[in-house]
């Protein structure tokens, strides 16, 4: 007879609701130990994993940045060969980004990242942090036919569904379900039981040790699009001091104005080594710079598209291949290449 190894997973504690108690005087939410969290999940223990935990000083999540994420995937990488899998416990607010950001820094990942968090604390009766907890624990450990790890990517795992991490957006400030991939499908369906989509699952072309970069560089910045900007705005955000990427969030297909002064303010900034990426500002779909007039001259000017990734991707992807010391002429190639599932080309 054989007996099944236990699975070891590694729990990473950063903060956001699920950990938070409320303050009793103001009764707003505040971040708490991982002591308090895991007193609240008993049944945590019947899953019979081997368990540890690193706790980071629990934060909001709003407080993230790009120290956090080296903080996590050094965690990650110093510990990649001791566990199955990982569970990063993270706020909602800038889940995406760190799940987009992880994806980056964690090149040739091939072992489960599950970023989970709840919208009500693990301490409130009808709090979704328990399920979503346990849950995130079991998709960390699961195993295909094989013994391979099922999931080997970072996933953002919320209520009913499993999200390619760096496809994923926050979409509700209070629905259980608050995340959405609206151009990638979802990962696993989480109902009665974990149904995973293994052919949406990312699968390693080659096998190759975790490598870690951790310089993200932080030059970076979204200029929205809206009817009524100025040229004075425009060329002040353009000039930022130390710029050297912009994320464009266009309109629909990735159309932006026409106008002259516009198409100029553009076109002198790349011509001057920024990179401007442009992602659309709706919810789903992609940027086709050739379907209009008002898309096609943004690529005249030396605008890329971001094709149908995330804001959080493309600012993310930004700032890791600035990170790597790449050339702005680097960077314009290598943001062209879909690096870990992050675009459909
Ligand atoms: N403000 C919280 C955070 O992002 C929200 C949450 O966790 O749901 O840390």
């Amino acid at each position: 007879m054989t007996s099944k190894k236990r699975p070891r997973i590694l729990i990473i504690y950063t903060g956001g609701t699920i950990g938070m108690i409320e303050d009793p005087q103001s009764h707003a939410l505040r971040p708490f130990d991982f002591t308090h969290l895991m007193d609240n999940v008993p049944k945590v223990k019947m899953l019979e994993y081997h368990i540890d935990n690193i706790q980071f000083t629990p934060i909001d999540s709003s407080d993230m940045d790009p120290d956090g994420w080296r903080d996590i995937a050094l965690a990650i990488a110093e510990n990649y060969d001791n566990y199955d899998g990982f569970v990063v416990l993270h706020g909602t607010d800038t889940m995406a980004y760190t799940a987009s950001a992880l994806s980056f820094m964690l090149a040739h990942l091939d072992k489960p990242v599950i970023i989970t968090g709840s919208q009500l604390p693990i301490g409130e009766v009808r709090t979704d942090g328990e399920e979503n907890l346990i849950t995130a624990l079991q998709i960390a450990a699961a195993t295909t036919f094989n013994g391979d790890p099922m999931v080997q990517e970072v996933a953002i795992l919320f209520e009913n569904y499993l999200w390619r991490g760096n496809r994923s957006t926050k979409k509700s400030a209070d629905n259980f379900n608050a995340f959405k991939s609206h151009n990638y499908p979802e990962l696993a369906k989480i109902g009665l039981g974990i149904h995973f989509a293994e052919k949406a699952l990312r699968r390693p072309n080659e096998r190759r040790p975790l490598h870690v970069n951790t310089g993200m560089d932080r030059n970076v910045i979204f200029l929205d699009l809206h009817p009524g900007l100025t040229r004075p705005i425009l060329h002040h955000i353009l000039n930022t001091p130390g710029i050297k990427g912009i994320v464009m969030r266009s309109y629909g297909a990735g159309n932006a104005p026409t106008h002259q002064w516009f198409l100029e303010e553009i076109k002198r900034t790349v011509d001057s080594g920024v990179i401007i990426v442009n992602v659309t500002q709706c919810i789903s779909g992609a940027v086709h710079v050739n379907r209009y007039a008002a898309g096609e001259t943004l690529t005249n000017c030396g605008v890329i598209s971001g094709h149908d990734m995330t804001s959080e991707a493309a600012i993310t992807k930004l700032m890791y291949l600035f990170g790597l010391g790449l050339t702005p002429s680097a960077v314009r190639t290598r943001f062209n290449v879909d690096l870990c599932g992050e675009v459909t080309l």
